[in-house]
């Protein structure tokens, strides 16, 4: 076998239905008591919920996360923790609010708990992305890895169908792209071939049927593989299509991964045919890029 090199991200993640009853105590075991609660303004009743679960624990929500975590909605956050004297952070959305908590966390080093409610799968991963003057720039530390993940399936029986959709693409392109990235692993590519499998096998029976609890579980729980593959391995051609795009032209971040996949996927086959095998056995397809823009059509 080839050599290579694992860089195993040690979390706590919980993972389940209504496993949100754990908050208080993911809180009492960080020694906290004065969370700010981020979500974005559509969320904002998510957030109050966690406000209730929390009590007084809970000093002050921010509900204006924005997609591609702009800078100057982070310096607001910041500002919110000042005048609150916050101790920690609950994050409760897709990647947008991870990604304003990462921002925060990235800057104070204050402990994370992240409640994720989409498949963008930011919640395992070293990376911020942030925007400044229409530029996305992304950067990897440990400092921004949530001390714990909460992931409840209930949650995400409101994620919109079409957002359902486009959000599993998403994280079927952190296990595409690990699935031929330079530096890939055993340990990754297992992940990711599974992840795919996972999301393939849900993302149909939710477009149908978005409130069906096995399929919500098993698209959770392979955003949270695809999420641990983008953690551990480089992104390439499709990653940074996407990125560019969306912070150049604040195009939405799923919905551009789910337009551009199929066709970064089909440029790519020729230069490592082993992965787009395991793609296709994954979706259950003759080819990788076809059966990804079935899937993005489903
Ligand atoms: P998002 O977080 O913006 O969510 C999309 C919309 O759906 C928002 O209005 C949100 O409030 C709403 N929503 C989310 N969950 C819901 C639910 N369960 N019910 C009802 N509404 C819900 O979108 P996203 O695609 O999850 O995240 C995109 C952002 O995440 C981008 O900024 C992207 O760069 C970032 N991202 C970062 C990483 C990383 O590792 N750093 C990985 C993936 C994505």
């Amino acid at each position: 076998m080839a050599s290579f090199v694992h860089n195993a991200l040690t979390g706590r993640a919980i993972f389940g239905i209504d496993t949100i009853k754990n908050l208080p105590n993911e809180l009492g075991r960080l020694s906290c008591n004065r969370a700010l609660v981020i979500s974005t303004p559509q969320q904002q009743d998510h957030a109050e919920m966690v406000r209730k679960l929390l009590g007084e624990s809970a000093a002050a929500i921010f509900a204006g996360a924005a997609m591609h975590t702009p800078v100057e909605v982070t310096a607001a956050a910041m500002r919110a923790l000042d005048e609150n004297q916050i101790d920690c952070l609950v994050a409760i959305g897709g990647g947008s609010t991870t990604g304003l908590s990462k921002a925060i966390a990235y800057r104070t080093n204050l402990p994370q708990i992240i409640i994720p409610t989409t498949y963008a799968g930011s919640e395992m991963t070293p990376i911020l992305g942030q925007t400044e003057d229409g530029v996305k720039t992304t950067l990897r530390d440990r400092k921004v890895l949530p001390e714990a993940v909460i992931y409840d399936v209930r949650l995400t029986l409101t994620l919109p169908p079409d957002i359902s959709g486009t959000s599993g693409v998403n994280a079927i392109a952190h296990a595409v792209e690990a699935l031929y990235a330079e530096n890939k692993n055993p340990s990754t590519s297992s992940m990711a071939e599974e992840g795919i499998v996972y999301l393939a096998r849900a993302l149909p029976i939710i477009a149908e049927d978005p409130k069906n609890m096995d399929a919500r579980s098993d698209a959770l729980a392979g955003a949270a593989l695809c999420g641990l593959c983008l953690a551990d391995v480089g992104m390439a051609l499709h990653h940074k299509l996407c990125h560019t795009l969306g912070g150049s032209y604040g195009l939405p971040h799923a919905e551009t991964h789910t337009a551009v996949l199929p066709h970064a996927t089909a440029y790519n086959a020729d230069a490592d045919p082993a992965a787009m095998e395991s793609i296709a056995r994954a979706l259950g397809s003759e080819s990788a890029a076809t059966g990804l823009y079935e899937l993005g059509h489903a």
